[in-house]
């Protein structure tokens, strides 16, 4: 018999037939009642044994973990709670789970034990929620993009040009680390290695979707990207997935534009479709927050929050206006910020982002116009020739999610900037092509998917959206 899913049985509209189910079992009471979940849903199933007529060597193996097969009628539920549950007529065990060493008992376990048996974690609640709601973030990006007929780009993971700058990168070689071979000056001989030269993880598909998008006119990228920065924060993973889309004949407004419709409707779509697992996440969520001070608790519940970003215009200034309000906020006065604001070109630090998104605004934040000097080469001068034309989108709790410009197309103009900046003109013969031949106003931004996730799913550290977390030290599973 094929089975159903519990997900599909929950409306009841299979009450009165037999069907199959198959799942694991979370809890099994009184030799009688199994609460099955089969991952379809964060819902579980009651399946009612007649434990009078089943041998006791089968009740036994009814444990929490054990994978189980149970036939029988589906019948409008006896006890509060749900809609249905399952009479079994028969029970078969599929895997057995011994209670003895399974280490996923049916009781509290911390976000930090979970992350240690991160092979485990996906059969508790909190986590199948999670990945579910990551799925359906996933699908609503593409869904987005689709519907407004930007190209789908898989852009290298394996690159060649080490001039992105966006942060420290993984080498990728098979020279025998034993017996590097050398050149003539003593320095590793990269002509000897895979691809005859020396490469790395990708950083970002920017540089990539914009030769793209100079052709197909929107396009945007969906792919995992590595930095091999030493930050062991809870928003700083060392494998991370981007999404950076990139559009020909857009300038900086259009460019904000597209990223907050872009999360606007990432987050409607989940409220729409993702209740059940929302309102668990939620409730977990509030769970956590009574442990913490009440001034570090967020002033609303998980749904509202992201209601409130859906219903609200994000907050849009330049970099000099926040500077200025930082400069003269109290924090700042008070000298109990770690990084205390003196001038115009300091760099923003996380509290500082923080400051502005969840103190003075209350909202999501969209900064533009940054220094040139403290931002990426290929982002437009503006005509004051000291700021350029980014802009960075911050959210509560989270701080940085999106970064994003409109890119410089004058040729003399980026290649005056790369001199400046270092970058070596020849290796990059193939990004300044697209300002000789056919330059156009064009403009994207990387948002950072698991950062979303995470503000989405209102979980603390990015370590717990992601199926297996890389960070420096660990590369487990
Ligand atoms: P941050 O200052 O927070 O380190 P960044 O300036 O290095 O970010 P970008 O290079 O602009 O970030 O990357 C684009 C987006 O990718 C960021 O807005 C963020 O959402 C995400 N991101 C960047 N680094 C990481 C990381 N190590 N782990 C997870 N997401 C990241
Ligand atoms: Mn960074």
């Amino acid at each position: 018999m094929k089975r159903t899913k519990i997900i599909d049985l929950l409306d009841g509209q299979l009450i009165g037939q037999t069907v199959n189910l198959k799942g694991w079992v979370r809890t099994f009471r009184n030799n009688q009642f199994i609460a099955l979940n089969d991952g379809s849903c964060l819902s579980n199933l009651q399946v009612v044994v007649d434990y009078e007529n089943t041998e006791e060597s089968l009740l036994k193996r009814i444990t929490t973990g054990a994978a189980i097969s149970a036939t029988g009628l589906l019948i409008e539920s006896q006890g509060r709670g749900q809609k249905v549950e399952l009479k079994a007529e028969s029970i078969e065990i599929l895997g057995d789970a011994d209670p003895e060493k399974y280490p996923l008992q049916p009781k509290k376990h911390s976000l930090e034990f979970l992350r240690e048996i991160a092979h485990l974690r996906f059969r508790t609640n909190t986590f199948g929620a999670v990945f579910r709601i990551r799925h359906g973030v996933a699908f609503a990006i593409h869904q987005f993009f689709h519907e407004r007929g930007f190209v789908y780009l898989h852009s290298p993971i394996i690159t060649g040009s080490d001039a992105e700058g966006a942060g420290e990168m993984f080498q990728v070689s098979t020279l025998n680390l034993d017996n590097v071979p050398k050149n003539e000056q003593g320095n590793v001989d990269f002509k000897k290695d895979f691809f005859g030269k020396a490469t790395n993880l990708t950083v970002s598909g920017q540089l990539e979707a914009e030769l793209a998008a100079l052709a197909l006119g929107q396009v945007y990228t969906f792919g995992p990207t590595f930095r091999a920065e030493n930050s062991n924060t809870s928003r700083h993973l060392a494998e991370f997935w981007m999404i950076e889309p990139e559009v020909a004949f857009a300038d900086l407004n259009d460019d904000m534009d597209l990223a907050e419709d872009m999360l606007k409707y990432v987050m409607k779509y989940i409220l729409d479709h993702y209740q059940e697992d929302l309102n668990f996440l939620e409730q977990r969520l509030a769970d956590e927050e009574k442990t913490k001070p009440q001034n570090e608790r967020s002033p609303l519940p998980l749904k509202e929050k992201l209601l409130f970003c859906v219903d609200n215009d994000f907050e849009r200034l330049s970099y000099t206006e926040a500077i200025n309000i930082l400069k003269n906020c109290k924090p700042n006065k008070k000298g109990q910020f770690q990084y205390i604001i003196e001038d115009w070109g300091a760099d923003l630090q996380s509290e500082h982002e923080r400051y502005l998104v969840e103190k003075h605004f209350n909202k999501p934040v969209i900064l533009t116009d940054y220094p040139k000097n403290i931002k990426a080469f290929y982002m437009k001068v503006n005509e004051d020739g000291k700021t350029v034309r980014a802009m960075d989108i911050l959210f509560p709790g989270i701080g940085e999610i999106v970064g994003g410009s409109q890119r410089e197309e004058r040729y003399e103009v980026l290649v005056e900037r790369m001199k400046e900046m270092h970058i070596p003109e020849e290796e990059m013969y193939w990004y300044l092509d697209t300002r000789k031949y056919g330059t156009c106003p064009h403009a994207g931004f990387g948002l950072g998917f698991e950062r979303l996730v995470q503000f989405i799913t209102g979980m603390t550290n990015i370590r717990d959206v992601i199926p297996f977390p890389r960070f420096p030290g660990n590369a487990a599973f």
